[in-house]
């Protein structure tokens, strides 16, 4: 799918992950990912891979970015970049951060995929990488 009428958005979001994305830790994999979320509100949140010696603890990107944007109050979003592999081919988000997004994004969200260096990048929409999300009905939110 094309960027389109989201041209804006999706060259804004994948610069501000190709930003994050410095801040990669990834000595283990040397596979730095780099995303962006933009909440309904106008903010974005960034965040970047964070491995661990135990691998299993490492945290991708995109939840890095989801986590900072749901800790500062953010719950609804209008798109996310995502930014990794090398100079021409994009990535796309692992099955563990497509659940996680479906959370608290819809099936119709743009998901911009993008190198993380050089390229436009590519658009397509969550429904369209997770058709079938697990989901429990939601009791509500607890207030603090
Ligand atoms: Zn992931």
């Amino acid at each position: 799918m094309k960027i389109g009428r989201h041209k804006g958005t999706g060259r804004y979001l994948i610069r501000e992950a190709r930003r994050a994305a410095k801040n990669a830790y990834c000595p283990y994999s040397r596979f730095a990912v780099g995303a962006a979320i933009l909440s309904s509100d106008g903010r974005v949140f960034s965040g970047a891979n964070v491995e661990n010696s135990s691998y299993g603890l490492t945290v991708c990107a995109e939840r890095s970015a989801i986590v900072a944007a749901v800790s500062a109050g953010a719950r609804e979003f209008l798109a996310i970049a995502v930014v990794g592999g090398g100079r021409q081919t994009s990535i796309l988000p692992c099955g563990a951060c497509l659940q996680f997004l479906s959370e608290f994004c819809g099936a119709k969200m743009p998901v911009f995929l993008a190198p993380l260096r050089g390229g436009a990048g590519r658009m397509t929409v969550l429904g369209k990488l997770l058709p079938s999300a697990f989901m429990f009905k939601k009791k509500g939110v607890v207030e603090t």
